[in-house]
């Protein structure tokens, strides 16, 4: 298809989107009365209107049934959490029983790092890319010093070539080869989270098996962005968070995935409460540990029933359009944005570069030559979210749930203006 840059060829976009009915199931903040251009669907998404009823009704049971509605309410919340764990697993290509929904992000790492991060002789190395997310990066550190061993030694980062912007496989799988019998595990964000590169998550997971290491994957930015296929890869472990693509809300409950093979075994070691044990003696208060046969055995306490029903209805709506939509529209509103992003670049000539490989989700990072904090002020200002980063790159994803083609259209306007404005 010829695109073009235009608000009557944008609004054909949308009026032929089978998703743009979604856009209004969402609420939207305002700048100056008017809804904003939202691209930080990748940092914080926008809040379903549905959500609120979900929410309601736990404070409901609660207020009316107390402490009755652990198994009275509508939707009880002894086993709430299980709800989630059919429509994620189709998310992020899981079995059912691979998949449960608990913590937060690091944390839940945390948690599988001591089921598999066990170094021990040779064997103790992590292999991640350079420049993770910081939260991971100090996981790594304190996980590596609570064994024993010297960070700077035992965390061996994948670099990027000189003057490029994205990882490549083939150095990745090299690292794995080269680091071989030293390496515990292999522990990558499956989408990075500056410049939006989607890793090759079978591939690498692959390399990192044959090395004899475990392999697992930080999905932050890849749930409900891109296909995911974690059973079909053969990966040891996942965790990702709710709030980003998922919608679920700030701060919000963390799902993770472990192995079918890793499930029932007792040479996995593992830190428990008592909402890991099986739900028949659970109330019986026995001291041995009986764990449940799914990934429900690295639950730990009682779920957080409210930060949890947001996430309950953010997967209704996954469950209603299903990834393949999703992606179908992902794939055509970044094309237009990027289409965009280059009219606008040859009008003020050569001001910016996208630094986001073709593999690729749903985010693009540009890089503003000679522009700084002026431009991403006057962005916001003028009713485009969008963030900043270091030295000087915005991110912008166009998530598929709610952004729509001409939101493309009036940001590379509105981006225009921004650049000549400040060039003056
Ligand atoms: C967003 C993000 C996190 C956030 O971790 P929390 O524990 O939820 O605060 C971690 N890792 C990556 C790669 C992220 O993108």
């Amino acid at each position: 298809m010829t695109f073009q840059n235009s608000l009557e060829f944008a609004q054909e976009l949308d009026t032929k989107d089978p998703l743009r009915k979604y856009r209004d199931e969402f609420h939207f903040p305002k700048v100056d009365g008017k809804q904003v251009i939202y691209f930080t669907g990748n940092s914080l998404g926008l809040q379903p209107k549905r959500t609120q009823k979900f929410v309601d009704d736990v404070m409901t049971d609660w207020k009316e049934l107390a402490v009755e509605g652990h198994f009275y309410s509508k939707k009880p919340w002894w086993d709430y959490h299980e709800m989630l764990a059919e429509p994620l697993a189709r998310v992020v290509g899981a079995k059912i029983n691979e998949v449960s929904v608990m913590n937060t992000l690091t944390i839940n790492l945390h948690l599988l790092m001591v089921s598999f991060y066990r170094p021990s002789g040779k064997r103790y190395k992590i292999i991640c890319e350079e420049k993770a997310f910081p939260s991971d990066q100090y996981m790594f550190q304190s996980q590596v010093k609570f064994h024993g061993y010297d960070p700077s030694d035992a965390i061996v980062e994948v670099t990027k070539r000189d003057g490029e912007h994205h990882w490549r496989t083939e150095d990745i799988l090299k690292k794995i080869e080269e680091v071989g019998e030293e390496l515990a595990l292999v522990l990558i964000g499956g989408v990075n989270y500056y410049s939006g590169q989607v890793f090759d998550m079978a591939a690498i997971t692959k390399a990192g098996k044959a090395a004899g290491a475990f392999v697992g994957w930080d999905l932050a930015h890849a749930v409900g962005n891109i296909e995911l296929k974690l059973h079909d890869w053969d990966a040891d472990f996942a965790a990702w968070c709710s709030y980003k693509y998922m919608n679920s809300g700030p701060g919000n409950a963390s799902g993770v995935f472990i192995n079918e093979r890793h499930l029932n075994r007792k040479d996995i070691p593992r830190f428990e409460g008592w909402w890991g044990t099986k739900k028949e003696t659970r109330f019986l208060m026995k001291p041995e540990f009986e764990p449940m046969e799914n990934a429900d055995a690295w639950q730990i306490s009682n779920p957080a029933i409210l930060s949890i029903a947001p996430y309950l209805a953010s997967l209704e709506m996954f469950e209603e359009v299903g990834m393949d939509a999703l992606i179908m529209k992902r794939n055509q509103i970044v094309k237009y944005l990027e289409f965009v992003l280059e009219e606008i670049d040859k009008e003020v000539e050569g001001t910016f570069e996208i630094i986001t490989p073709k593999d690729r989700g749903c985010q693009l990072s540009v890089f503003l030559h000679g522009h700084g904090r002026p431009l991403f002020d006057y962005l916001m200002k003028n009713g485009v979210i969008t963030d900043w980063r270091e030295p000087n790159v915005i991110r912008l994803a166009p998530a598929p749930f709610y952004c729509s083609y001409e939101d493309m259209y009036h940001f590379g306007q509105i981006l225009k203006k921004g650049i000549l404005e400040n060039a003056q």
